[in-house]
């Protein structure tokens, strides 16, 4: 019997063992297609021999150095590569063990920066339905899951939560893209002018909806549309990129296609491919400025924030994607995915959409296609379709997320970005079968 408590505590998981690229293998010798990457996690495979050279070398010179005594090469080195893959105007790296740490000093950072010009009225965090922003309770506040936060929300600080751009639902049917999105967008100068702009902080955003809602891009002008509202009234804008972003949609950051720079970001998962924990918070000189000319000291920390491993593998990681130009297959491998799911699944009767960018890509399951109604929830779609597919030796990662108020299911695909076509095809082919042992055994 495990002494672990599991997420799912019935669940029955298999063991693993080992993993090398894209493969995972389990203590019966199974091997299951890593088309999830963890959760968007992996993106350089597992095992990689560049990555566990790096981290053999910096444990043989230093694993470990308190951030409040010492700044060190390694951690150093990698804010450097960070920020000069970054576009103008991220311009520092404060170091973190994961996403929902990035983004709770995210948050704090915002906050504090309005403090540190004289502006402490600001106080109201604004963020969209259908978001997650990590687990902890501040981080959890921002999220718009309401079936992740229901159960806390006693403990939650209250934020404020406006429409997603979630095209598939969203847009009515007399509308372009661009009014749909220029629509949303206005939501938020709505809300910002209704609690009053002097007192709002920030608004809080994934770039590309993950886990939630299944790979759901933007339309295009929505962003040049959110940052002219928080330019208007001086409001923070703060990029969730955990899981969109460090190449998975192919472009370092999620943002670059959107034609904007956020004043906050959080990268997490990709940034160090699950070879350690490590997470980010990116900033502009602008933020870093007022804590430079007024406390000199941003009240937050973690005992392990900049930890040497964890950026030793961050930074390997990164060279690898940059010395392997990986980018370059994000872009070709996740037009092919593309391609595949839509010869697929276009003409199937459960499948209402098919979205993404890059590697990161999503399918979205409905009952009936004529009126996008989900599948109800009680039939737990998405455990079936992860059952059948590990039963394939298939990794994906289907989510019930909330749509208009009602549990729907999606199914998200982020294989690392060394995939190559004959993989692509091989997990289009296993999903397809997955999705339908799922829809004929529930009914
Ligand atoms: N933000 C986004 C967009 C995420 O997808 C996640 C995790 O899935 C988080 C934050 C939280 O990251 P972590 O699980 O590393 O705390």
């Amino acid at each position: 019997m495990s002494k672990i408590l599991h997420r799912t505590i019935h669940a029955n998981l298999p063991l693993a063992v080992g993993g090398r690229g894209i493969e995972m293998f389990d203590a019966d010798g199974k091997a299951y297609i890593d088309a999830s990457g963890g959760a968007a996690v992996s993106c350089i495979g597992h095992g990689h021999p560049e990555v566990l050279a790096a981290l053999h070398a910096q444990l043989d010179k230093l694993a470990y150095a308190h951030t409040g005594f010492f700044t060190t090469d390694i951690a150093e080195r990698l804010a450097d590569r960070l920020v000069a893959d970054s576009p103008d105007g991220i311009d520092y790296v404060y170091l973190v063990s994961g996403g929902s740490e990035a983004m709770e000093a995210a948050l704090k950072m915002a906050r504090q920066y309005f403090v540190e010009k004289g502006e402490g009225r600001r106080r109201h965090i604004i963020a969209r339905h259908q978001s997650y922003h990590g687990n902890t309770l501040g981080a959890l506040a921002a999220g718009g899951n309401e079936w992740r936060r229901a159960q806390f929300r006693p403990l939650l600080v209250e934020t404020h939560h406006v429409a997603p751009c979630y095209a598939y639902r969203g847009r009515l049917p007399a509308e372009s893209e661009h009014q749909y999105g220029q629509r949303v967008a206005n939501q938020l100068e709505a809300k910002i002018l209704e609690l009053g702009p002097h007192e709002v902080i920030a608004f809080v955003a994934e770039t590309v909806v993950g886990a939630t809602a299944g790979a759901v891009p933007p339309v295009n002008g929505y962003f040049k549309k959110i940052r002219e509202i928080c330019d208007r009234y001086g409001v923070l804008l703060i990029l969730d990129e955990v899981m969109c972003g460090t190449g998975r949609t192919g472009t370092m950051h999620a943002f670059e296609q959107e034609g904007i720079v956020p004043d906050i970001m959080a990268i997490a998962k990709g940034l160090g491919g699950g070879y350690q924990p490590i997470g980010a918070v990116m900033l502009g000189r602008h933020i870093y400025d007022a804590f430079a000319s007024g406390s000199g000291f941003f009240q937050h920390g973690h005992t392990y924030m900049g930890h040497s491993m964890a950026a030793a593998a961050g930074l390997a990681v990164q060279d690898i994607i940059r010395e392997h130009r990986l980018l370059d297959n994000v872009r070709e491998m996740g037009e092919l995915l593309n391609r595949r799911l839509h010869e697929r699944f276009d003409n199937h009767h459960h499948v209402g959409d098919i979205r993404g960018r890059g590697l990161f890509r999503a399918i979205e399951i409905v009952a009936d296609r004529s009126d996008k109604s989900p599948f109800d929830p009680a039939c737990k779609l998405n455990v079936a379709v992860k059952r059948e597919a590990m039963a394939r030796g298939l990794m994906v990662y289907p989510m019930g997320g909330t749509i208009d108020g009602v549990r729907g299911d999606h199914v998200l695909l982020a294989p690392p970005f060394i995939v190559n076509a004959g993989q692509v095809d091989t997990i289009v082919e296993r999903l397809g079968d997955a999705l339908d042992a799922s829809i004929a055994t529930r009914a």
